[in-house]
């Protein structure tokens, strides 16, 4: 679907991107905005923030997600919110299709064919593991967050950065870069977080809205998940694993997507380079979240799995049961 020989697809800058979207804006075109499926607070950060600058520069703007337009609670409160159009009320070809924050095209799910279909399509995105595609293309694996991408196109196009952009933007930072902790925080990243600060927003309240709030039943599954945490040193640098399903969330009340901050208890299991949670899903198949303390390159081995993301974070997608799904990872680690 998407060659990366055709010499009318381009990587661009940040100054080219802007002027095609000011272009867009300008003629009031229709410009459809997603994010990857079961988008994170980046991808629904991006979409929302970049939608609304171009809203305010004359576009017609219909943000979305891929799947059904239910957000976590985690998530659900970030202005703009409230405008996101479902994937099937959407135009067939829109004047412009951007795509934020997906690492493939099959991120995007039922929306992929829009990357054709659309007037023109442009891509922005941060991972590691982006095979470079769509038409347009402002990606930046050294970008910690794809909402850094995003702030520089509302600075190109001339949008003034408030508080209810800011907010957007820094849930997106704050998440991507774990606070502040992980490797991929610049000099620039700090300066950009100053920046949104001075709009007034309350940082506070939306760290503590992504990541300190959970119903109670959470407690109890991290105990039951924690509990069964195996650790294998001799399998490459050190794994430390550990599996849950959407159907043990249930059990304690919790949605599915709340297994994904389990991985980020079990890495800190300091033998280990590797942490892994196999997340059972709904229709039976595993998804795999990895993370690195630094001496493993888990987008690599991701994307040998038919994933990516990440050279310290990364996912793919598993149709063998738990013991093949951890048996093809230990065989993936210890050939490195
Ligand atoms: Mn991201």
């Amino acid at each position: 679907m998407t060659a990366s020989t055709d010499a009318a697809r381009i990587a661009a800058t940040s100054r080219s991107v802007a002027g095609v979207l000011a272009e867009a804006a300008e003629a009031r075109a229709t410009v459809v905005l997603s994010g990857h499926v079961n988008p994170d607070a980046d991808a629904l950060g991006s979409t929302l923030a970049l939608a609304e600058g171009l809203r305010r520069r004359g576009a017609r703007v219909l943000p979305t997600f891929p799947g059904p337009l239910t957000l976590p609670a985690s998530l659900g409160w970030m202005p703009g919110a409230e405008g996101l159009v479902p994937s099937t009320a959407l135009p067939s070809s829109p004047d412009v299709f951007v795509s934020l924050d997906a690492a493939s095209p099959g991120r995007l799910a039922e929306l992929a064919g829009l990357l054709d279909a659309a007037g023109t399509s442009i891509v922005v995105d941060h991972h590691a593991s982006n095979p470079g595609f769509g038409r347009v293309r402002l990606v930046d694996p050294g970008a910690p967050a794809t909402v850094t991408l995003v702030a520089d196109l509302l600075d190109d196009l001339g949008v003034a950065l408030d508080s209810q952009l800011a907010t957007c933007l820094y849930a997106g930072l704050a998440a991507d870069t774990g606070s502040f902790r992980f490797g991929n925080t610049r000099p620039r990243t700090h300066e950009l977080a100053a920046r949104l600060l001075a709009t007034g927003i309350d940082h506070a309240a939306i760290s503590r809205r992504l990541f300190d709030t959970a119903p109670f039943g959470w407690l109890g599954l991290l105990s039951v998940v924690t509990g069964r945490a195996a650790l294998e040193p001799e399998v490459g640098a050190g794994l430390v694993w550990t599996w849950s399903s959407t159907a043990e969330a249930a059990e304690h009340g919790l949605p599915g997507e709340q297994l994904e901050a389990l991985v980020d208890v079990i890495r800190s299991a300091e033998e280990a380079d590797v942490a892994c949670v196999l997340k059972g899903q709904d229709d039976g198949s595993w998804s795999v979240s990895l993370r690195s303390r630094g001496g493993t390159d888990v987008a690599r081995v991701a994307m040998a799995l038919g994933g990516g993301g990440h050279t310290l974070a990364a996912g793919y997608s598993s149709h063998l049961d738990r013991e093949g799904t951890i048996a093809t990872l230990r065989d993936h680690l210890s050939a490195r």
